[in-house]
């Protein structure tokens, strides 16, 4: 499981490691507020699962609430690289002398742990390995013997940090070896390890990925996991090409239109329940798409009921019908369906649609009906 930037840095404050602090923010107002608790200048950074997000223009520094909502409003929504970025994390901005890359990870080929440290970090760790191999000081480590102090003091010297990172680094280094083993991870990077002009090191990103064969020692990863499968469903959705939006609910919603997959989250809302997520299949309805979506919607655990409202317009009702049928004998769905079926064909899709009526697939002839049924399952 690989964590995001913030969730890493709270997984490095376990281990003592100096990160800045900050806090989280989902919107444009809580993006200010943590600016407000921290202190300006404060520095506005994507929550996403993919690197280069600098570069991408996700990462902003802000010295006054104007331009954290600027930044927060520009950055919140923004595409990275696939991923839509749903929150920020906003922390005390730091000064930065110099930019360091270190990482720890597992070396399977020598069955051994592999430190990389380097005097070039903040740029892709990559593109130093290709250009400029030896300004990556690697150590191996034996599992059994651990890294010793000494060891780590010789890797920083092979590395040339600055003479005044040089303890700061061999501290945080021993810290992130033990957050490494301890904390059963596969891979913990900082890019980039900072020293500021006063002379202290200190972790400015995080990156964690998590060894999942561990989970079971870990029952607090449980925090960590729901925000990490939100991430990879609005992913999976948006290769499929469908509109995708993550809530907090236990109905699964599947709609046609912006507006009619908006109005069935209001609809799940005034009858009491509330819904899962957004989703909008578009204009057409055919076997693909519906099949597409609910492939989606069935790695949300928190879905009990899905509620598939479509409204067929120049895609007829018995052509949607047709493609339910026929997704849902691709897809193998843990939650049961309740159907609400209205425009051209009515008549037609109904047909085809009861012929296939179960306890596990019902059919509503009204929004208001369906999302009582969808609702009422739920709660029984
Ligand atoms: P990444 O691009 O996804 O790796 O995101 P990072 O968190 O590594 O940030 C990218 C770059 O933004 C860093 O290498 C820094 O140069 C800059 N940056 C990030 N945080 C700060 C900060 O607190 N102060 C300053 N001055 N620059 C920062
Ligand atoms: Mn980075």
């Amino acid at each position: 499981m690989d964590l995001f930037e913030y969730q890493g840095k709270q997984y490095f404050a376990r281990y003592d490691i100096p990160v800045s602090p900050g806090g989280v923010a989902n919107t444009v107002e809580e993006a200010v507020a943590q600016a407000e608790t921290v202190g300006y200048p404060v520095v506005v950074k994507a929550q996403v699962q993919v690197g280069g997000r600098g570069k991408a223009g996700g990462i902003k520094l802000a010295n006054s609430k104007a331009e954290v909502e600027t930044h927060a409003g520009n950055i919140l929504g923004m595409d990275i690289k696939g991923h839509v970025v749903r929150r920020l994390w906003i922390e005390k901005a730091s000064d930065i002398a110099k930019e360091y890359y270190a990482s720890f990870t597992l070396d399977r080929s020598a069955k051994q742990f592999m430190g990389m440290l380097s005097a070039k970090g903040g740029v892709d760790i990559e593109q130093v390995a290709a250009e400029d191999p030896n300004a990556i000081a690697r150590i191996r480590v034996n599992p059994v013997d651990g890294l010793s102090e000494a060891a780590c003091r010789e890797w920083v010297m092979a590395a040339k940090l600055d003479d005044a990172a040089t303890d700061g680094a061999v501290d945080i280094l021993m810290k992130l070896y033990r957050c490494f083993t301890e904390g059963d991870a596969d891979l913990v990077e900082i890019n980039p390890l900072i020293l500021t002009p006063d002379g202290r090191v200190h972790a400015l990103d995080a990156k964690v990925t998590l060894d999942d064969s561990s989970a079971g020692r870990h029952p607090e990863w449980d925090a960590f996991r729901g925000l990490a499968q939100l991430e990879a469903r609005e992913k999976m959705a948006k290769d499929k090409g469908l509109q995708y939006v993550g809530l907090d609910g236990s109905v699964g919603v599947i709609a046609n239109g912006a507006g009619l997959a908006m109005s069935t989250c209001d609809t799940i809302n005034q009858v009491g329940g509330s819904p899962a997520n957004f989703l909008d299949i578009g204009g057409g309805a055919d076997a693909d798409v519906v099949a597409g979506a609910l492939e989606v919607i069935n790695t949300d655990p928190k879905v009990k009921v899905i509620f598939i409202n479509i409204f067929g317009g120049v895609t007829r009702c018995d052509e949607v019908a047709n493609g339910i049928v026929e997704a849902m004998s691709r897809v193998e769905i843990h939650s049961p369906l309740v159907i609400r079926l209205d425009g051209t064909n009515t008549k037609e899709g109904h047909e085809i649609l009861e012929a296939h009526a179960s306890d596990s697939m019902m059919i509503a002839k009204t929004m208001i009906e369906a999302a009582r049924k969808a609702v009422a399952l739920v709660g029984g």
